[in-house]
């Protein structure tokens, strides 16, 4: 930290991504990402776009917004773009709580949720997961403040129903309820329809995981068209063009092609099942996962010996060592090969 860094970031506690290492090629079940690689048209239109460079994109996404707005049934006015979810995510927490304002989140969720809202100063409460690691909706019922759930919820991959999360936001008209749905391709129910009953509600995407676009940074978001603006008006006072001509064309593409991604996704599913079945039978407590990775601890072997073993023999998995979820590693559903190299491993290291 230098000298000059002012007071109010001097104690933040940033987001620690998971590993991108350079030095060798793991079989890598670290960070979600999607084993398959883009569609051939994606690569084509990221490509033709490379030659235009020069230019800066289009600030208002018109093409990309409306290809999604198809795709979903909604308008472009409902849509909105990003770089990543995580910057929708972050623009959220300074629009809808902001310094001093109130917001609820699960005490086990997605790690950036408390970064966010300790960078914005906001008053966090985190709402304590039911001992089986489920989210009860009741919890969320009347709060005074935003509420921000993952569903399916990081790193359990548990999730919630579209009757549930419409409790929680019927129940707190006077505030903005995000629902992030970085997983929801993988077999959850999306409360994208219930935007056009509510105006509290903001639906979050990204193409990182169930499109393959995890380089790409395309976050994008569902809701009524008055908080779609605060959100731009939060862009254009950041960074109109933030997101990038070639993303721009590739996400329009994979939209485009969306059979061979939602094709992409059962392949997952059904090795999810797969894979669950054979940790299980190795005595593993793997939680019900609707997301393209498992949770899942060991009767025989505690988390982080694991996670270190795994790593010494080229594979990687995520570790978090934090209370009640230490024990567990979250293992992204690889394609059948490389689930196989990792189920051999831990076999080899259970002896
Ligand atoms: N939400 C959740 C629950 C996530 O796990 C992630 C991935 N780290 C994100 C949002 C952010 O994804 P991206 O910024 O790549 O869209």
């Amino acid at each position: 930290m230098s000298r000059y860094l002012i007071n109010q970031y001097q104690s933040l506690e940033a987001y620690v991504p998971g590993e991108q290492p350079q030095d060798m090629r793991y079989v890598k079940l670290n960070t979600n990402e999607n084993p398959y690689p883009p569609s051939p048209a994606v690569i084509e239109a990221a490509s033709r776009e490379a030659g235009r460079l020069q230019l800066y994109s289009d600030p208002v996404c018109a093409t990309l917004r409306d290809a999604i707005a198809g795709l979903y049934g909604v308008k472009r006015e409902n849509v909105y773009v990003s770089n990543g979810s995580d910057d929708i995510l972050n623009f959220a927490f300074m629009a809808f709580a902001g310094r001093g304002g109130k917001a609820y989140f699960p005490d086990i969720s997605y790690g950036f949720y408390r970064v966010f809202g300790d960078l914005h100063g906001c008053d966090y409460r985190t709402v304590p997961l039911e001992d089986d690691f489920s989210i009860d909706p009741a919890k969320y019922h009347g709060l005074d403040g935003l509420i921000v759930i993952a569903n399916p919820n990081a790193p359990t991959g548990m999730a919630l129903s579209v009757d549930e999360i419409e409790g929680i936001v019927r129940t707190n008209p006077d505030h903005v309820v995000v629902i992030d749905e970085a997983y929801v391709d993988f077999g959850a129910e999306s409360c994208v329809g219930l935007t056009a009953k509510y105006d509290n509600l903001l639906v979050v995407q990204t193409f990182s995981k169930s499109r393959s676009m995890a380089g790409a940074r395309l976050g994008f978001a569902f809701a009524n068209a008055g908080l779609i603006a605060d959100l731009d008006r939060i862009k254009y006072s950041t960074n109109p063009y933030n997101v990038n001509l070639m993303t721009c064309a590739a996400g329009a593409a994979a939209i485009a092609d969306n059979a061979y991604y939602m094709a992409n996704c059962r392949r997952i599913e059904a090795t999810r099942t797969d894979t669950a079945e054979r940790l299980r039978a190795l005595g593993f407590t793997v939680l019900p996962s609707k997301a393209n990775f498992l949770f899942a601890k060991s009767d025989r072997v505690d988390g982080d010996t694991l996670y270190r073993e795994l790593k010494k023999r080229g594979v990687l998995v995520r570790h978090f060592n934090t209370p009640r979820i230490r024990d567990y590693n979250r293992i992204t559903i690889g394609t059948e090969g490389e689930m196989g190299i990792l189920v051999s491993k831990i076999r080899e290291i259970l002896g």
